[in-house]
C-alpha cells in the first residue's frame, strides 16, 4: 500500500484483517499536518465505526452548524457535519491502528511503481525493491508514484483551483466550537473550524490568478476580514498550497494495481467529503486487494465498484462547487436559506451522510 493518509491506512487495515500480509509505505514522517478542512463527515465517521476504528476520533469536537456567508449576507444552517480533527492527529492515529492490525508501516519512505509492478522504495538514501502481488496506490493529489504507467495519467480540469491552508493559534478567528465557518467569494471560498486542541484550521480553494496577485496571506486576510481577530496571525501563518484540485485519472486499475482515495481523482472540497470518500474507497480497495491475492483478474471490477461507491456524491459535490462560481446563485441561495432555514437544513442534510445500504464501502449501490 502506498501512502498513509485515510485511504492508504484503511486499505492496509482492511487487507490485513482479511488475512493478507501488508506493508504500508509513507513518504512523510508522522505526525504531519496537511492542507485540509479537517471536517470528517458523518459518512466517514460511519466507515470508521464499521471498521472498528471509532477510537481514532477520540476528543474530536462534534460539528453541529455551518455559518455560510458571502458579501454582506450570512446564514447559519444547523446540521450534523460530523467531527473536526487535525490531520496531524488523525493520520498518526490511523497509522498506529494499522500497525496494531499487523501492518508493517514504514514512514519516511518514498515509493515509485515500475511498469512491471515492482515497487522501488527510498528511505534516507537507502534503496530497495519489492515485488508485491498487489499494490494499492493511495498517494493523494500530489502523488507521482505511478508516473511510469502511461495508462494511469492525470487529467486536470482547465477551470481547476488551488488548495491553500494553515493552522492558526487558538482564538485567532471569531468562531464557536462545533461551528464550521464557510465564506464564498468571487475567486473561491474559505472554511475555518476549531480543532480538538483549540487551534483553528483554515482551508481554501482559490483561483490561481487571485492567489498570484494577492499572495496567500493577502487573499486570506481579505476573505476572512470579518472573522479574523488579529491580522498579524494571518500574515505570520505558514500557508501551504496544493497542486490543481479538480482532476481525474484515465483509469483506476491495471493488472496488480488499484488506485484509491484522492489518487483516483478529485473534485473541489466545498462539501468536506474527501476524507470520507478516501476512507470508504480505501476500505473497499483493501478488501479487493486481499481477494486479488487468490483471484488476480478481479482488478477489472475496481473502476465500476469505485464509481458505484462514490460516483453520485462526487457528482453532487462537483455540481455545488460549479454553482458557487456564480455570485448570483450564491446570493439567491443565501436569501432562500435566510427566509426558509428549515428547507435549507433539509437540503443540506444528505451531504456527507452514510449510505443507507452500506457504510463500510463494500461497493453496494447508494
Ligand atoms: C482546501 C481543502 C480542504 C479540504 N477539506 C476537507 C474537509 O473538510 N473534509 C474532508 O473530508 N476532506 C477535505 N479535503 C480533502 C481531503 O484532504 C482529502 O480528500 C484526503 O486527504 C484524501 O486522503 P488520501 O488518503 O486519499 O490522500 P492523502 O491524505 O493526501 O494521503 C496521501 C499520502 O501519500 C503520501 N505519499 C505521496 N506520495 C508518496 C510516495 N511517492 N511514496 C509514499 N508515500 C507517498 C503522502 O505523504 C500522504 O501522506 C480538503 C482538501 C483541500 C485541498
Amino acid at each position: 500500500m502506498i501512502g498513509a493518509g485515510p485511504a492508504g491506512c484503511l486499505a492496509a487495515i482492511a487487507a490485513a484483517k482479511a488475512g493478507a500480509r501488508v506493508t504500508l509505505l509513507e513518504r512523510a514522517s508522522f505526525p504531519r499536518e496537511k492542507v485540509c478542512g479537517c471536517c470528517i463527515a458523518p459518512r466517514g465517521v460511519a466507515v470508521l465505526g464499521d471498521a472498528g476504528l471509532d477510537h481514532v476520533l477520540h476528543g474530536a469536537p462534534r460539528l453541529g452548524s455551518v455559518r455560510l456567508s458571502s458579501g454582506r449576507s450570512s446564514v447559519r444552517i444547523d446540521r450534523d457535519s460530523g467531527v473536526a480533527l487535525s490531520r496531524g492527529a488523525f493520520d498518526a492515529r490511523l497509522s498506529r491502528a494499522a500497525t496494531e492490525s499487523g501492518v508493517d508501516v514504514l514512514h519516511g519512505t518514498s515509493v515509485t511503481v515500475g511498469i512491471d509492478g515492482a515497487v522501488q522504495a527510498n528511505s534516507d538514501g537507502a534503496e530497495w525493491t519489492m515485488q508485491p502481488s498487489v499494490c494499492v496506490v493511495a498517494d493523494g493529489l500530489s502523488g507521482r508514484s505511478l508516473d511510469a504507467h502511461p495508462g494511469v495519467r492525470w487529467r486536470v480540469a482547465p477551470s481547476s483551483r488551488i488548495g491553500l491552508g494553515a493552522i492558526l493559534p487558538p482564538g485567532s478567528i471569531d468562531l464557536c466550537r462545533g461551528e464550521v465557518l464557510m465564506r464564498v467569494e468571487p475567486g473561491g471560498y474559505v472554511g475555518a473550524v476549531e480543532l480538538e486542541d483549540g487551534r483553528v484550521d483554515v482551508a481554501a480553494a482559490v483561483d490561481h490568478d487571485v492567489l498570484r496577485h494577492e499572495g496567500p496571506a493577502g487573499v486570506m486576510a481579505r476573505w476572512l476580514r470579518d472573522a479574523v481577530r488579529d491580522r498579524h496571525t494571518i500574515d505570520t501563518a505558514r500557508w501551504t498550497g496544493t497542486p490543481w484540485l479538480t482532476r481525474r485519472r484515465t483509469t483506476l486499475a491495471v493488472p496488480g494495481i488499484l488506485v484509491a482515495g484522492d489518487a483516483a481523482g478529485y473534485v473541489e472540497p466545498f462539501t468536506g467529503e474527501g476524507m470520507s470518500w478516501a476512507l470508504a474507497s480505501g476500505h473497499a480497495a483493501g478488501l479487493m486487494a486481499a481477494r486479488m491475492v487468490h483471484e488476480p483478474s478481479c482488478w477489472r471490477e475496481w473502476p465500476a465498484q469505485w464509481a458505484n461507491l462514490l460516483g453520485r456524491d462526487r457528482w453532487r459535490c462537483g455540481l455545488i462547487a460549479n454553482l458557487l462560481r456564480s455570485p448570483r446563485t450564491v446570493h439567491a441561495g443565501l436569501a432562500i436559506a435566510r427566509r426558509w432555514p428549515t428547507l435549507a437544513a433539509r437540503l443540506a442534510r444528505p451531504i456527507g451522510q452514510p449510505h443507507r445500504t452500506s457504510t463500510a464501502g463494500h461497493g453496494v449501490a447508494p
